[in-house]
């Protein structure tokens, strides 16, 4: 890990203090975690990251930073399967999931496929969707052609 700060990071520090809070160590650790992972990881898998570097630092510390951090709209949360929350850094550009059911597979939705519902749900009754990272659920091709290999499907 580098001295200097990564660009995301170090716009999402000015942020910070442009709307006056404080850019932590804690807060500064998490974001690392969550910049050095490229996608999802959920607060568990921060924490084992973080808490190399923060030894004293305790999943409820992560939790707590990672709430502030949605709150603040610069990272994205989903649920995905068996109501697990997976977080990653907010991106300029939305995306959404689609999980499989079956297999549990993830695929990534470029918002480009929906935005034109969001923009039809603004035309039509005037609502501003703002939930930027949805989690579809359903079948995957595969599971739909029964075609995984070396697995039977019934
Ligand atoms: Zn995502
Ligand atoms: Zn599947």
């Amino acid at each position: 890990m580098s001295a200097t700060q990564p660009p995301i990071q170090h716009g999402i520090a000015e942020e910070l203090r442009k709307r006056g809070f404080r850019f932590t160590p804690q807060r500064h650790f998490i974001l690392e975690a969550l910049s050095a992972a490229h996608g999802h990881c959920t607060a568990e898998q921060i924490f084992e990251v973080v808490r190399v570097y923060a030894p004293g630092i305790n999943l409820a510390t992560v939790y707590r930073n990672l709430d502030f951090l949605l709150r603040q709209d610069l990272v994205t949360s989903a649920t995905i399967k068996d109501n697990q929350v997976i977080y990653e850094l907010r991106t300029a550009v939305p995306h959404h999931h689609l999980v499989c059911q079956r297999c549990d597979a993830t695929l990534e939705l470029p918002h480009a496929v929906i935005a034109p519902a969001f923009r039809r749900i603004r035309d039509d009754l005037g609502f501003d969707v703002s939930t930027n990272h949805i989690v579809f659920f359903g079948m995957c091709a595969h599971c739909r052609e029964g075609t995984h290999a070396g697995t039977m499907i019934i």
